[in-house]
């Protein structure tokens, strides 16, 4: 039971790898951490998906959300308290923090772990979701290789678009690049790289209108942006790659002053060097919330593992 008149030492707010790392890492460390969950989507990103085969320790693979589960039950077993609802405020100035939950209940804490993640755009389509894990992804390091010498497509036209696009072309027989304008907004070496690479088609001036597919994805429909024309694609993976944004409305809301935390142009949140420490004092963050680049479980992990120990080196020096 959360108790809101005792100031805790640290809550954790998010819980996906990031949060239940630091989870685990600051409960053995008999921190006591309170953990918020989020309400709806608990567990992070990979509750979301189906198979994860890139988290070392599993070597046949396992369901995101059993790879969660085990997370989460792993931080509850060393005393983490977890609770499954959202935080809608934060005040991180001064020596003691206050983040207030869905109930309006305001809890008090000498530090706070950010970790909560970042959300993929959606192209915002019917069975968009439903296929989600099916054939429709959002992670070409992770999904690529169930899509060995099949016919997929990638929709974007930026740099990590085409990144993921070329690095398809190791497993798919052809991926096609779905862009709403007539060229790339990738760098000059990157669209060069995709030009000259035989399995990667065009699909110009194109959208996708309709996605099909029952219980698994079979071909998109595709609208041209500059006739309205349409016509179908058969494939069986679509990969969704127009950018993604970091889950940071709690810090833009904050007031401004000593309680901000530092964001960079893109809305991640900065932190110092290799450390997990933010500009505020007493404040860290970890997981997909700073990282532009990586973005996976283990590396989520491995920051939230990173925060648990710069809070308790924080909460140390303070005695
Ligand atoms: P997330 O997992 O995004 O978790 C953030 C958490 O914060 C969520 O639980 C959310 O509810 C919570 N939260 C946000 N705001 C609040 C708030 N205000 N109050 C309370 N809680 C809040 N990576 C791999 O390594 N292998 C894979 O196979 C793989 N497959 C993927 C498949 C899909 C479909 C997706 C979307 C991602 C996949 N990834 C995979 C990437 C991986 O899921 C992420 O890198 C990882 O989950 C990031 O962890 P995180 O803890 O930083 O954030």
């Amino acid at each position: 039971m959360s108790r809101p008149d005792t100031v805790r030492n640290v809550i954790i707010i998010g819980s996906g790898p990031a949060g239940y790392t630091a989870a685990v890492y600051a409960a053995r460390a008999n921190l006591e951490p309170l953990v918020f969950e989020g309400a709806v989507t608990a567990g992070g990103a990979l509750m979301n998906t189906t198979e994860v085969e890139n988290f070392p320790g599993f070597k046949d693979g396992i369901m995101g959300p059993d790879l969660m589960d085990g997370m989460r039950a792993q931080a509850e077993r060393f005393g983490a308290e977890l609770v499954t609802d959202d935080v809608t405020a934060v005040d991180l100035s001064g020596e003691i923090k206050t983040v207030t939950d869905g109930e309006g209940t305001v809890h008090r804490a000498r530090s706070v772990v950010l970790a909560m993640g970042s959300a993929y755009r959606e192209l915002g389509l019917p069975r968009e979701k439903e296929l989600s894990g099916h054939g429709v992804s959002w992670c070409a390091t992770c999904d690529g290789f169930f899509f060995r010498d099949q016919d997929i497509a990638v929709v974007g036209g930026g740099d990590s678009a085409i990144e993921e696009a070329t690095f398809l072309t190791k497993f798919a027989r052809t991926v096609t690049i779905i862009h709403r304008r007539d060229a790339l907004r990738a760098s000059k070496i990157m669209a060069d790289r995709a030009h000259a690479n035989d399995k990667i088609r065009f699909a110009w001036n194109s959208e996708v209108a309709e996605i099909h597919g029952e219980g698994k994805l079979s071909g998109v429909t595709l609208r041209d942006t500059v006739t309205g024309e349409t016509r179908d694609l058969e494939i069986t993976g679509l990969f969704v790659a127009i950018g993604h944004d970091p889950r940071n409305e709690l810090l833009t809301a904050a007031a401004d002053g000593a309680g901000r935390v530092g964001l960079d142009d893109a809305g991640y949140v900065l932190v110092d060097g290799r450390s997990t420490r933010t500009n505020v004092p007493g404040v860290f963050a970890c997981g997909d919330l700073v990282d532009h680049t990586y973005r996976q479980a283990i590396t989520a992990a491995g920051s939230g593992c990173a925060a648990a120990l710069d809070a308790e080196h924080y909460l140390a020096a303070l005695e």
